[in-house]
């Protein structure tokens, strides 16, 4: 099993950070941290050094802070990753949140500096971790203007199966986290959606089934099991199928 998408780096961790590494080392075989800020990524990357083979780092900028961002921070974040780009698996995680951010000058500016992360991704041919929010459209036509990035996934992907399918016409990939287990819309949209264009992820601490409960990078069998069930296939073929695109995507 693989978490492709999960934040052990965030302060939720400080109490229980390696009893939680201890319990994924023992059902995983590796998992991908995702950086969300500058000082993210820095932690993002010490704590693959300290678990090398298993943490791999992706570093990013999450979109809802990117709306009030000055141009001097995304760039600090932009050189940042250029300077690790050969340590890391992917860019990510970058996008778009209509669902938090309604004003329109703010949702242009997290297009606006969604696309740099994006010519970065291009310029290094490296893939990219998409966080979309109400906006899948246009973070697939914002990808589709660059066509030098090695590989695209939409992590946890809530989107309409229209855009799905044009995901998935493109070679590009979605995430089913363990929101899966309790969501009806992800489950009516993953069914329709084949395993060979699918990752698995807990994005932990958030998104544990049983609300109030943190969620952690062991959990992601909930989403292997649901989507199983839903597509009434065993358990092995959808961990060995999700988990070989992983592999293949994050050169791991
Ligand atoms: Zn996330």
């Amino acid at each position: 099993m693989i978490d492709t998408h999960c934040h052990l780096d965030f302060e939720n961790f400080d109490k229980n950070r390696e009893e939680v590494i201890k319990r994924a080392k023992k059902k995983l075989t590796s998992l991908i941290n995702s950086g969300t800020s500058f000082q993210g990524n820095i932690n993002t990357l010490k704590l693959s050094n300290e678990n090398p083979d298993f943490i791999y780092p992706s570093l990013g900028f999450h979109p809802i802070q990117s709306a009030d961002m000055n141009d001097s921070e995304v760039n600090k974040v932009l050189y940042q990753i250029s300077n690790y780009i050969d340590d890391i698996v992917a860019i990510g995680e970058v996008g778009i949140d209509f669902f938090y951010v309604k004003d329109k000058i703010q949702r242009n500016r997290q297009m606006d500096i969604f696309k740099r992360f994006c010519s970065l991704a291009n310029e290094h041919e490296k893939p990219i971790i998409i966080h979309c929010r109400d906006g899948e459209k246009k973070a697939f036509n914002i990808i589709n203007q660059f066509d030098r990035i090695s590989d695209v996934i939409f992590h946890c992907y809530s989107g309409s199966l229209k855009t799905a399918k044009k995901i998935m016409d493109n070679g590009y990939y979605m995430s089913s986290s363990t929101m899966i287990d309790y969501s009806t819309q992800h489950q009516e949209l993953f069914r329709e959606i084949p395993l060979e264009y699918i990752l698995t992820e807990t994005d932990s601490p958030y998104l544990h089934p049983i609300r109030g409960e943190m969620n952690e990078p062991s959990c992601v069998k909930i989403a292997i099991n649901k989507l199983a069930e839903i597509k009434e296939v065993d358990y092995t073929s959808v961990n060995k199928i999700t988990e070989n695109n992983a592999k293949k995507i994050f050169k791991i």
